[in-house]
């Protein structure tokens, strides 16, 4: 059983340890000890070499306490999205909170907190479980970069879960786009803006048109697009000779994507050939999207865990990317569950102590679970 009291308790020392990106070191600390004394293996990749981060990715292996079980794992992320030094914590009428400037971190150390205490719940109890390991990355906030670097050769799970959503808690992510970013590039040619305004081909214009002929916002029900930055031009009275322009689609079916981005493109060379501005136009994969079925695994296997605490899990498409993109394009089917928290990346951000307790039920939940095959 869920234990309140500790759960808290580990909640508030993870939220009062200062842990942005690439400083995730003593947060990690914890944890390792804590997942020790469970009786679990932990190991560090080497991604946090390669970010020039505080640790790596941490990766603790529980072994199966039965046989034929399921190979399961658990993941949060150990950063915050701002520092949360000299943070005055507030834990009031039910609700975990701060006072200040920053952010309180519940994005992500509740759902690492949740998985702490419902994997260690399991353990106390003696009941049977299959291996689980528990994943805590690094660098989640900026870029999804501690996933992206992740050394999958450690990991020998069957599917996860990773806990990094806001309300409901237990809502379970189905779908989520591929992300394509964009980078255009408009040179026109440099000219004295009041004396010899024919001589120059303003790039800004250029850009401008190209823009004026996307389409952007919600293109359809699954399709996103935006141009988000523009910049370019050096002074008032010079015809501006670059303009840069960051953009990006996003889509959950892979083939609307590649249109919207050829649109784009289309509506760039369009404006290049009307302008006479030389265009270069640069699509980068940012990371593929996924899509998990009713009769999914992962899916059925939720659905189970939850139907054990009595509810039925939300299944949510979403517009955004998160790790799970990434372990899900390195071959490992993962989704995102919700943890409950609200007003994240603000000042604002809070979650109650009756949903931190019910994602940590749910963590234990899907750990007995794992039980059976
Ligand atoms: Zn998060």
């Amino acid at each position: 059983m869920i234990n309140r009291d500790r759960l808290l308790a580990d909640f508030t020392r993870l939220l009062q340890i200062n842990s942005p990106a690439r400083k995730e070191g003593q947060v990690a600390e914890f944890l390792a000890e804590e997942l020790r004394e469970i009786g679990c293996e932990v190991q560090f990749d080497d991604a946090g070499e390669a970010l020039n981060g505080q640790c790596g990715n941490l990766i603790a292996t529980l072994p199966a306490n039965s046989d034929g079980g399921t190979r399961l794992l658990l993941g949060a992320h150990m950063d915050t999205v701002a520092p949360t030094e000299g943070m005055k914590l507030i834990v009031e009428d039910g609700i975990i909170r701060q006072e200040g400037a920053g952010v309180l971190g519940a994005d992500d150390k509740a759902g690492i907190a949740a998985i702490l205490e419902g994997t260690r719940s399991v353990v106390e109890s003696g009941a049977p479980h299959g291996q689980i390991q528990i994943l805590m990355f690094i660098c989640e906030e900026v870029g999804l970069l501690g996933s992206k670097h992740l050394d999958i050769g450690l990991i020998s799970s069957d599917f996860g879960y990773i806990f990094d959503s806001g309300q409901p808690t237990g809502h379970f992510v189905a779908s989520a786009p591929t992300h394509e970013s964009i980078l255009i590039g408009f040179k026109g040619r440099a000219a004295h803006a009041g004396v010899c305004p024919e001589e120059g081909i303003s790039a800004i214009a250029a850009a401008a048109a190209a823009i004026s002929r996307m389409k952007l916002g919600r293109v359809d029900c699954e399709t996103t697009a935006n141009a988000g930055v523009i910049s370019g031009g050096t002074a008032r009275n010079v015809i501006p000779e670059s303009c840069e322009v960051r953009a990006e689609a996003r889509s959950r079916d892979v083939n609307k994507l590649e249109q919207q981005v050829q649109s784009m493109r289309d509506a760039c060379e369009q404006a290049a050939a009307e302008t006479g501005a030389a265009l270069s136009f640069v699509a980068t994969r940012e990371y593929p999207g996924y899509r998990h079925s009713e009769d999914a695994r992962l899916v059925r296997f939720a659905r189970k865990a939850a139907s054990s605490l009595g509810f039925t899990p939300d299944m949510v498409d979403h517009g955004g990317g998160s790790d799970c993109n990434i372990l899900n394009g390195k071959g490992l089917p993962t989704a995102v569950i919700g943890v409950g928290y609200e007003e994240i990346h603000t000042a604002a951000e809070f979650i109650s102590v009756d949903n931190l307790a019910r994602c940590a039920e749910f963590a234990e939940a899907l750990v007995r679970a794992s039980a059976e095959g």
